[in-house]
Parts: structure tokens; C-alpha cells; sequence
């Protein structure tokens, strides 16, 4: 078995569960934990050597250990799989594994952008990046302009006018709105102009989008959503297409930053990513029964689903997608007072923040996830005060409904 032809399986099911081996010499079945800070040299000569990168080996965790190294192939694998480079070979990526999403976003934009640059984004993004970016990045000198990337005509001004733009950050779909940007057509803008564009991929996955076919240089996760699948531990991944930049600039960046993963994680994360097709068709088939009975629902005034032909991106998450993924938000009739008696009488859905867990995850936005936004800031990117999110689980799709059936009765209408 070799871990290095992901072109070899008919489907991503397979890559999911058989792309990587252990390389021990005991032959584990399961990818062991390597539960060790450092690795033992032979010789003086062999650490020297290991330092040097001329011969392979592991030197001390914090640079590369067997377990995260494993994960990293994985996920790799499942981006790259079925994709052809430019010259028709099989695709390579890299990846590295992160103590979370917010550490393999800070390793993209130290890696890559220094004082003086611009990023370009999209107003809706997830909260922690949009506060990254608004002030962590902006403290040093990397301002971000946020547009709506779904008007092209302002992404090509936004280039023509500000050639300090470095790079194209999407998030597709968004949270908690669902809106998707055309990662095609901003990656045929940016190229004439250098730019660099990457793709916050957690809500989809690798099973329903592969953003390296739509010609992205980087995707990144946080890989404590449905990758991991259990919400079991936090985690995150950087993976790029420039394997040079990736192993240099990006290698040198994550190993001073300190924000590498732990053995102990990337076991459980590997274990998630086993039933990953299985859990996201679940999910989308879940995602989708539960918005139309929303949609449906009197006291529910609206539902956000991508899957839903009101939505306005219902077609271009069709062609961008395989499924709509298993994220909704919704609006209640009754307002901020109907939400919180809706999340206070839930029996079986859990209230929590996060999503992308087996189960299904109730939470409110405003008061929540986006909580760290200015209040104007989180009424342009369209999350009110009544807003609801649900990562919709896998739940039995009859006790999700009975649920909020439940939950939802006697409520304004
Ligand atoms: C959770 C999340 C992040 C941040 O990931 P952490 O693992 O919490 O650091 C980034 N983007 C999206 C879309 C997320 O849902």
C-alpha cells in the first residue's frame, strides 16, 4: 500500500479510509499515538543530517510528528483527490496540522503577507477570522478591505485599484448565511494580478467541495468541525498546492509559530475522517428535510439554506457543491424573545456553539459566534438579533423534526 497514489481509488469513500498506513515497523492497524516531544538520533551524524534535511526522520514534535504527519497525508489526499496538476500528473498538496483553524490561518498570513499588504475578503466570514483580520493583522500593518466577493465586478476594481492586494480570502459557504462566492471565477480575476487566493473549505469538506479544482492556492479548515466529525478536539489544517512554498516558507513559519497539533488529536481526527462521505451525506440529507419543514413551519419567518431554491445561491452552490452541507440558520416570527424560549425548550438538540458534531447544535449568532463583532458590522454581513443557527446532525431526521416541532409550538406566528 502506498500512501502516495491517491489516483488509485474509484471513490473518495475509499481514499478516506485507506490513503494512509503506518509506517512503524510493528505494522499497527490503527495510525498509532506518538505520545513523544522528541526522537532519538543513532549518531551525532544523524541528527546533524536530520537537521539538515538530508535524510528523512522526525527530530522533535513541535516540527513533525508520525501521528500529525499521517493526518496531514490524509487530508491532503482527500483535496487532491482526483485532481491533475498543469502537467497531468496526479496533483500534490501539503498539508500541516494546527492546534486549530485559527492557528493554520495564522501560519497562512504570516507565511505570506507582510506589512504593507492588502487581504480582500468577503463581509461574512466566520468571526474569529473577520476579528483576525479587523484587528490582529490590522495592528500590523495588513489591512483587509471586506466586500461582497459575489459582485465580480467590485472583486476586478478592488484589483485594478489596490495593487497591494496580496490576497483573496473566501469563505464558502458562509456562516451562518449560507451565501457562496464563485471560487472560479474570483481565481480567473486574481491570476493576472499575482494574487493568491484561499478558501476557508470547514463547512464543506473535501466530500462536497474541492476548491484545488476551481483553481485555489490554499484551503484551510478547522478541522474541529466535521473532519473531526465528534467534536472531540480542536484542530485545524493549512494545505497548499506551491509544495516549495509549503515546505520552506510555510514549514519555517508553522514551526516558530508553535501552533502544531498534538498526536493525542490527530488519532481522534483521523478516526473522524474515516465516515467523513458517510457523515456529509447524512448531514446535507438531514440539512435538507429540516430547512423545507422550516420553510414551511409558521412561526419560522425565514430559513437560510443553500439547498433551498429561495436562496440566492441555491445554483451556484449546485454547481460548486456535491450537497448543500448540513448548516442553516433561520429567523423566527416572534423575534429575539421567540429564539431564546425556542433554544430553552429544546429536548434532544444541543445547545452549543461550534457545528459539524454528530449530533445536532442549536446556537444564536448574535449573542454567540459573533458576538466579538461591533453590532453595525454584524447587521451588514445579515446576522439580526433573531437569527438561529443549527448544524443539522445525523441524527434520525423524524426525532430532529419532533424536536423543533416541540420546541417551536405556541410560538408568535
Ligand atoms: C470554527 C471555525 C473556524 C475557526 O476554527 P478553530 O478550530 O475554532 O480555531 C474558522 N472558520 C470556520 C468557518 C469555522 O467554523
Amino acid at each position: 500500500m502506498s500512501p502516495d497514489q491517491p489516483q488509485r481509488f474509484e471513490d473518495i469513500c475509499s481514499a478516506a479510509i485507506h490513503s494512509i498506513h503506518d509506517e512503524g515497523s510493528l505494522h499497527s492497524h490503527a495510525i498509532p499515538i506518538y505520545a513523544t516531544s522528541t526522537f532519538v538520533f543513532d549518531s551525532a551524524e544523524q541528527g546533524m543530517n536530520r537537521f539538515a534535511a538530508t535524510e528523512p526522520g522526525y527530530i522533535y514534535s513541535r516540527f513533525a510528528n508520525p501521528t500529525t504527519t499521517a493526518a496531514e497525508k490524509l487530508i491532503a489526499a482527500l483535496e487532491a483527490f482526483g485532481l491533475k496538476d498543469a502537467g497531468g500528473a496526479a496533483l500534490q498538496l501539503k498539508a500541516l496540522l494546527h492546534a486549530s483553524g485559527q492557528g493554520a490561518l495564522s501560519t497562512l498570513c504570516f507565511s505570506l503577507l507582510k506589512s504593507g499588504d492588502i487581504i480582500l475578503t468577503n463581509i461574512a466570514l466566520y468571526g474569529g477570522t473577520h476579528e483576525f483580520f479587523a484587528y490582529l493583522l490590522a495592528g500590523l500593518g495588513i489591512q483587509t478591505l471586506f466586500i461582497d466577493l459575489s459582485d465580480l465586478d467590485a472583486v476586478e476594481q478592488a484589483l485594478r485599484q489596490h495593487p497591494q492586494i496580496r490576497l483573496i480570502h473566501i469563505e464558502s459557504p458562509t456562516n451562518p448565511l449560507m451565501g457562496c462566492t464563485d471560487i472560479a471565477a474570483v481565481c480567473k480575476l486574481a491570476v493576472p494580478y499575482g494574487v493568491k487566493v484561499s478558501v476557508d473549505n470547514t463547512f464543506a469538506t473535501p466530500y462536497l467541495q474541492q476548491p484545488f479544482a476551481l483553481g485555489v492556492d490554499f484551503v484551510y479548515h478547522s478541522t474541529t468541525k466535521f473532519l473531526n466529525g465528534h467534536g472531540t478536539a480542536i484542530g485545524g489544517v493549512l494545505v497548499g498546492k506551491d509544495t516549495d512554498f509549503m515546505n520552506t516558507t510555510a514549514t519555517k513559519t508553522f514551526k516558530l509559530l508553535g501552533a502544531n497539533a498534538n498526536a493525542f488529536d490527530a488519532f481522534l481526527l483521523i478516526n473522524g475522517i474515516k465516515t467523513l462521505p458517510l457523515r456529509m451525506r447524512q448531514h446535507s440529507s438531514n440539512a435538507q428535510h429540516v430547512a423545507e419543514w422550516l420553510e414551511a413551519h409558521p412561526a419560522v419567518a425565514k430559513v437560510n439554506y443553500n439547498g433551498l431554491k429561495a436562496h440566492p445561491d441555491y445554483a451556484l452552490s449546485a454547481r460548486q457543491m456535491r450537497y448543500p452541507g448540513a448548516v442553516l440558520s433561520f429567523e423566527l416570527a416572534g423575534g429575539i424573545a421567540a429564539g431564546k424560549q425556542f433554544i430553552n425548550r429544546l429536548r434532544m438538540c444541543t445547545r452549543a456553539v461550534s457545528l459539524g458534531t454528530v449530533d445536532t447544535l442549536i446556537s444564536h449568532p448574535a449573542s454567540m459566534s459573533h458576538a466579538i463583532m461591533k453590532p453595525e458590522e454584524r447587521l451588514k454581513a445579515g446576522i439580526t438579533d433573531g437569527l438561529i443557527r443549527m448544524s443539522v446532525g445525523i441524527e434520525a431526521v423524524e426525532d430532529i423534526l419532533a424536536d423543533l416541532e416541540q420546541a417551536l409550538s405556541g410560538l408568535p406566528v
